[in-house]
């Protein structure tokens, strides 16, 4: 199956590699790590978790039903990785956003730390594309706008931090409103 054609996209290239916003859905991309918005049971839930599972197949779940056994509830800001089942992706990389309580609970770390481990999880495996949704903006309640300004500084520190590493970062917008959030933050920065 060739990748979707995306209706909109708009991109910059950081050092050598490309930063991408695209309007799509996220079980959608063909990259190397796919980034499920989890929670921390690791076992499944609603929004882009439900999606992975019920696209990726029973793999996947197995798979995070193993971690748990072995160590326990992923905290928010943590990240663990698996196979992809039956994505278009060679793993997950499931993190766990914070969930919005008015921001003076550490939230911003803790997306910040949602996003850098899975960076880090996705080094390890040697990815060199990476697909995000847009993590703890729906049942976790983060405002849009600010949890964008957060993962797109995260990506463009990790791009600098480590130049090699990845050849494109994409963040998948779900909506139109959406991308173009994403549009002016990747624009204004
Ligand atoms: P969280 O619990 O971290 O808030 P959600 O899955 O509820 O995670 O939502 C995170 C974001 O992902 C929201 O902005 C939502 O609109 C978006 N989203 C939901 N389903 C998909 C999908 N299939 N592909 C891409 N983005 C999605």
């Amino acid at each position: 199956m060739s990748e979707t054609q995306y209706e909109r996209e708009s991109s910059r290239e950081v050092g050598g590699a490309t930063l991408r916003v695209v309007l799509g859905n996220i079980v959608g991309q063909h990259v190397d790590v796919i980034v499920n918005a989890a929670n921390s049971s690791l076992l499944g839930g609603g929004g882009v978790d439900g999606a992975i599972h019920r696209t990726g197949g029973p793999d996947i779940l197995e798979a995070c039903r193993a971690i748990r056994a072995r160590q326990g509830k992923c905290a928010p800001g943590q990240a663990v990785i698996t196979p992809a089942g039956r994505l278009h992706a060679e793993h997950v990389v499931h993190t766990v956003g914070p969930v919005w309580r008015g921001g003076e609970s550490g939230e911003p770390d803790l997306l910040r730390s949602a996003y850098s481990e899975s960076f880090a999880r996705a080094r390890e495996a040697g990815a060199r594309t990476i697909a995000f949704p847009s993590i703890s903006t729906g049942a976790y309640r983060y405002p849009f706008r600010d949890a964008t300004e957060v993962a797109l500084a995260t990506a463009r520190a990790e791009l600098a931090a480590h130049p090699d590493a990845f050849d494109e970062v994409r963040f998948v917008a779900f909506s139109a409103r959406d991308f173009m959030i994403y549009q002016e933050v990747l624009e204004g920065t």
